[in-house]
């Protein structure tokens, strides 16, 4: 049966031979993009980067959970970034998900209750405040000025702003 890793794979192997050379560890922006795993989100073309640039973190939503939360203090306390654009998009999986229902699902297939929750939103802007105020609350972070948010449209391609 072929597998869709195998098919990477032999990409993987092309890649090395058109590979850009070494980067510094220390992204050359200094900052640190948060969105979701969605897969019509290309964050490298959208914002113009290259490797080395930026640290990416990617999760259901786009969300500030621990493990973001987490890797933001690293990114900045270690790895010396500055800002931080947190970026969420239309027609996400998670946007009007039955986050009870799946808990449901899950706790009668398994017994078990999932320890963490999926972050399902009704309302998109309102899920990018929330998700822009937990990070600029989270005060292990030592820069917290520049922090934004905002909503991809994945049928446009238009970044657009979540303002306060
Ligand atoms: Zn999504």
């Amino acid at each position: 049966m072929s597998s869709a890793i195998d098919e990477l794979l032999d990409n993987a192997a092309a890649y090395e031979a058109r590979f850009p050379g070494p980067r510094a560890t220390i992204p050359a922006r200094h900052v640190t993009v948060v969105t979701c795993m969605d897969s019509r989100i290309d964050p490298f073309a959208i914002f113009g980067l290259k490797t080395g640039e930026a640290h990416i973190l990617r999760n259901a939503g786009g969300l500030a959970t621990d493990d973001v939360l987490r890797s933001l203090v690293l990114s900045q306390r270690l790895l010396m970034t500055r800002e931080i654009l947190l970026m969420q998009h239309t027609r996400c999986g998670l946007h009007g998900a039955d986050e009870a229902a799946l808990r449901r699902k899950i706790v009668a297939e398994t017994r078990e209750e999932p320890p963490y929750e999926f972050g399902a939103f009704e309302d998109i802007d309102r899920s990018v405040r929330e998700t822009v105020a937990t990070v600029r609350a989270h005060r292990f972070l030592p820069h917290r000025d520049r922090v934004r948010g905002f909503v991809y449209d994945v049928d446009t391609g238009r970044v657009r702003e979540v303002t306060d």
